[in-house]
């Protein structure tokens, strides 16, 4: 779903670093993530809630449990924590009085806080969530999530980092100064957010007329590193984060349906594969160097015929585990029949997906998205050399959670809001056109 997430409040632990128009013009430009908060065992008054087993034992060690029982006793918090949703120590009535009590003197089970939640017509939900502050002068990070709803399944599109060092030219993260990696606790944390949200745990129920899917299945039984950052310049947390929201005995979520998108960070790219198991998306977006090299600026580090290769070479790639290949579809720029042939060129011997996303716009962005008849155009060249090439449908516009739009709708809502109240227009008729674009 391509949801970029609209976010990098200001947060004065994160870099500064501006990038001007000629530094971008002048070759490959990465922001500095200056900031990259190490996560251990909770400190003291800290949350549980998002570690890993290894930062759980060493948190259980530091309040004095002893080493041969810590197994046991990670596992029990475990248990609590990731399956059944325990905000309390108080539910775990398997662990003893003692130690409950002492668990509660040195931490919480709180969850980031949830700033806001709006639910769009189409069922989508999205969270505005604030990080737990990393020091006295750091206020919280915020980030968005976003749960897309569908009859067979339920999407969450998390985010792996505030901001983005990356500077693609039509993504309006690209333009954001803020950075800094999440923590893997923090990118878990969205998954317990979501649960808690929509009645995901054993013995909860979704909220009244919620809508939810219908097969029996878990709620959320699908994650896409698709929110705000580059997942694959924050690895070592996003491995780290995917173990946790895939383990059999706490989150269960399979490893097939986890899918890990990338602008092509080359090197890492094996890693992902081998060390985490999860599907890859690539957000390619163009099929020549010139024009990738613009859009996608990564790709004067890692060119297209390398990103390529290191596809061919992704672990457990196959039919049935196939690469998704996003494409955003710029007016005049990328969406010629001419470009639509040479992607089916390049894919040539790839078990491939084709996504193609029309383009979102956001304020000072200089692209536009293609016709639709142009696209359809495109996706029936693609849909005839074989690659299914379905065309993304935004989901919860009204609530401004689609691809890169989020910042700028807010602001065109605004503005009509403004002159539809000059002319006497209720809330509804904003509504309805801001919904009807
Ligand atoms: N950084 C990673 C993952 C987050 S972006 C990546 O680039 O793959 C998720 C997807 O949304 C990417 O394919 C990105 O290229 C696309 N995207 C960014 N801005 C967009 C916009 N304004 N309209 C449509 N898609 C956009
Ligand atoms: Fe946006 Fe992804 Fe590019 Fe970062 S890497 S600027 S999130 S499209």
């Amino acid at each position: 779903m391509a949801t970029v997430l609209d976010i990098a409040k200001h947060n004065p632990n994160a870099a500064t670093l501006a990038v001007s128009d000629a530094a971008r013009v002048a070759g490959f430009v990465e922001k500095k993530a200056e900031l990259n908060v190490v996560a251990g065992a909770a400190p003291g008054g800290a949350s549980l809630v998002g570690l890993t087993r290894d930062q759980l034992k060493d948190s259980l060690s530091q309040i004095g449990v002893p080493e041969r029982d810590l197994k046991m006793r990670v596992a029990q918090l475990w248990h609590w924590i990731y399956f059944r949703g325990a905000k309390d120590f108080a539910e775990m009535t398997n662990v003893g009085k003692e130690l409950r009590a002492r668990l509660a003197a040195a931490y919480t089970l709180a969850r980031p806080q949830v700033v806001s939640e709006q639910v769009s017509k189409d069922g989508t939900r999205k969270w505005l969530i604030r990080m737990a502050s990393t020091g006295p002068l750091d206020k919280g990070a915020e980030i968005e999530c976003v749960y897309i709803p569908e009859v067979d399944r339920g999407t969450l599109c998390v985010s792996s980092q505030v901001g983005c060092t990356l500077t693609c030219s039509f993504c309006h993260t690209g333009t954001q100064r803020l950075v800094r990696n999440l923590t893997s606790a923090e990118i878990v944390a969205q998954l317990i957010v979501a649960r808690d949200s929509i009645g995901d745990w054993p013995h909860a129920t979704p909220p009244e007329g919620a809508f939810v899917p219908t097969d029996g299945s878990r709620f959320v039984s699908n994650i896409m590193f698709m929110g705000m950052g580059e997942p694959l310049y924050n690895t070592d947390n996003v491995i780290a984060a995917i173990d946790v929201m895939s383990d059999g005995e706490g989150l269960t979520l399979s490893r097939r349906r986890i899918t890990v998108s990338t602008s092509g960070v080359v090197p890492q790219m094996e890693r992902l594969g081998s060390e985490a198991n999860t599907m890859l998306a690539i957000s390619l977006h163009a099929v020549r160097d010139e024009l990738r090299d613009d859009l996608v600026p990564i790709n004067r580090k890692y060119d297209i015929e390398q990103l390529l290769d290191a596809c061919r070479a992704y672990p457990g790639l196959s039919n049935a585990r196939r690469i998704t290949f996003e494409y955003v579809m710029l007016k005049g720029v990328n969406d010629s029949d001419a470009d639509a042939r040479q992607l089916v060129r390049l894919l040539k011997g790839i078990p491939a997906k084709i996504n193609l996303i029309p383009f979102n716009p956001w304020p000072g962005s200089k692209y536009e998205c293609s016709d639709w008849e142009r696209i359809e155009r495109f996706s029936e060249i693609v849909f005839r050399a074989g690659y299914a090439s379905p065309v993304r449908t935004p989901r919860g516009r009204d609530i401004l959670a689609a691809c890169g739009q989020l910042k700028s709708e807010t602001e065109k809502l605004r503005a009509r809001a403004r002159m539809m109240a000059e002319q006497g227009i209720g809330a509804e008729g904003v509504y309805a056109v801001g919904n009807g674009e």
